[in-house]
């Protein structure tokens, strides 16, 4: 009883009515718990995870050793400002580093965080070159996050309208277009950066020309642009290699990680090398969570199982199999258009829109997404054995199969 004498509810009083704002189109199922590849449903009812969060949980639910470093970090220091030194956060970026051939790391909590550190790194390399109006080149299909700034580089317009006036300073192309890109260097002077995605992901798992990336890294380096890699989805072993980058063998000025990063723990990195690395300066950015020491053990802790385990290894080995797997039963099939992809990163594109797979792959207990309306992707943990991966094919062909055949 309150003191007034009036009937007292507990503070977690539900009244069962929905107070979110309606910003997602979300599927009737709600999840319980998870165990590797697998979720279970509040009826118990058990899934194959095909998706991971959108390329997030790439160790699969519940990894024990993640979940022991997370429970111990929990138990002795989650938070400090970063006002002070971090160890956990100092490790992280000498290991991120290391492993990507970058010089300094930024810590931030989504991906579109870390874009708009790079971003905001390009303009001060800009303004200290003297150029006022730094502009950097972005490309149609490209996703780099839902900020005011990320979204107008996002080349969707979906995701832009509605939020006018967007950020000025950016300048489309096409997507693996070399020669739009030089085009732009010609006329415009105040180019700073190319921010792309080695592969783009909600654009549809579009994979560029293999000349692509080396082209962006020879025009950079011809003049004086930051090459810049949004590897929040392609990075942390997704298709085969640590990075995306490392398939071409351009490597960028600046790249941001995210998703992968913390398994589920949100975390976001800015990576820069050379002359990049030295942009920022005490003041130049910040954020209260980024890189905290919760964070940057749970991130640490993925490194290592991604070590131990070979999980890298196994998503170049695994994502050849399945790529062959849907290859064999779907690429005669009148309706299917390509099938394309790389490690753990596939997209099986068909010639009609086919978002209502999704639904029909929940109801088989599979989890698969569509992107670019056209597109079934396939994003699945890094630790799937082999014979789920066989189930994921089996499922996906025979639904994207009768789906075709309606
Ligand atoms: C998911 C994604 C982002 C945005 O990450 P958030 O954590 O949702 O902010 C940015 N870039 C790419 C390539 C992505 O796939």
């Amino acid at each position: 009883m309150a003191t007034d004498g009036s009937p007292s509810l507990p503070f977690l009083f539900y009244t069962m009515h929905n107070h979110l704002m309606p910003t997602y189109a979300r599927l009737p199922v709600r999840f319980e718990r998870g165990r590797g590849p697998w979720l279970w449903d509040e009826r118990g009812d058990r899934y194959l995870d095909a998706l991971s969060g959108i390329a997030v949980c790439n160790l699969g639910h519940a990894h024990p050793a993640v979940a022991e470093a997370l429970c111990e970090q929990a138990r002795t220091l989650l938070h400090v400002s970063n006002l002070y030194r971090i160890t956990l956060q100092e490790q992280l970026a000498d290991t991120l580093c290391t492993r990507a051939s970058m010089d300094t790391a930024f810590f931030a909590n989504s991906g579109a965080e870390a874009n708009e550190a790079a971003i905001k790194l390009a303009r001060l390399w800009g303004h200290r070159r003297g150029i006022e109006q730094p502009t950097i080149i972005v490309t149609d299909g490209s996703f780099h996050g839902r900020t005011l700034a990320t979204l107008t580089a996002t080349g969707n317009r979906r995701v832009q309208a509605g939020f006018e006036p967007l950020v000025h300073g950016f300048l489309r192309v096409p997507y693996d277009d070399l020669a739009a890109i030089e085009a732009i260097a010609e006329r415009t002077p105040d180019v700073v950066a190319v921010l792309v995605e080695p592969i783009q992901g909600e654009g549809g798992v579009r994979i560029p020309s293999p000349d692509y990336l080396p082209g962006i890294r020879r025009l950079c380096d011809d003049r004086g642009w930051l090459m810049m890699l949004d590897e929040v989805q392609t990075g942390m072993g997704r298709t085969g290699r640590w990075f995306g980058w490392e398939h071409s063998g351009a490597i960028p000025d600046v790249m941001t990680l995210a998703k992968a990063l913390g398994n589920g723990v949100p975390i976001g990195a800015c990576l820069a090398r050379g002359e990049a690395a030295t942009i920022f300066r005490p003041g130049s950015h910040a954020s209260t969570f980024g890189g905290n020491p919760l964070v940057a053990r749970a991130a640490l802790a993925v490194l290592e199982v991604m070590h131990a385990e070979g999980l890298v290894e196994r998503a170049a080995r695994l994502g050849e199999r399945m790529l062959g797997g849907l290859r064999e039963r779907l690429a005669d099939l009148p309706g299917v258009v390509e099938i394309r992809g790389r490690g753990l990163m596939l997209g099986v594109e068909l010639d009609r829109p086919c978002t209502v797979l999704v639904e029909r792959a929940l109801e088989a207990r599979l989890l698969i997404n569509v992107t670019a309306e056209r597109v079934v992707r396939l994003l699945p943990p890094l630790i799937l054995a082999d014979d789920e991966a066989e189930l994921v094919i089996e499922t996906v062909s025979r639904l994207v199969t009768d789906f075709l055949q309606e």
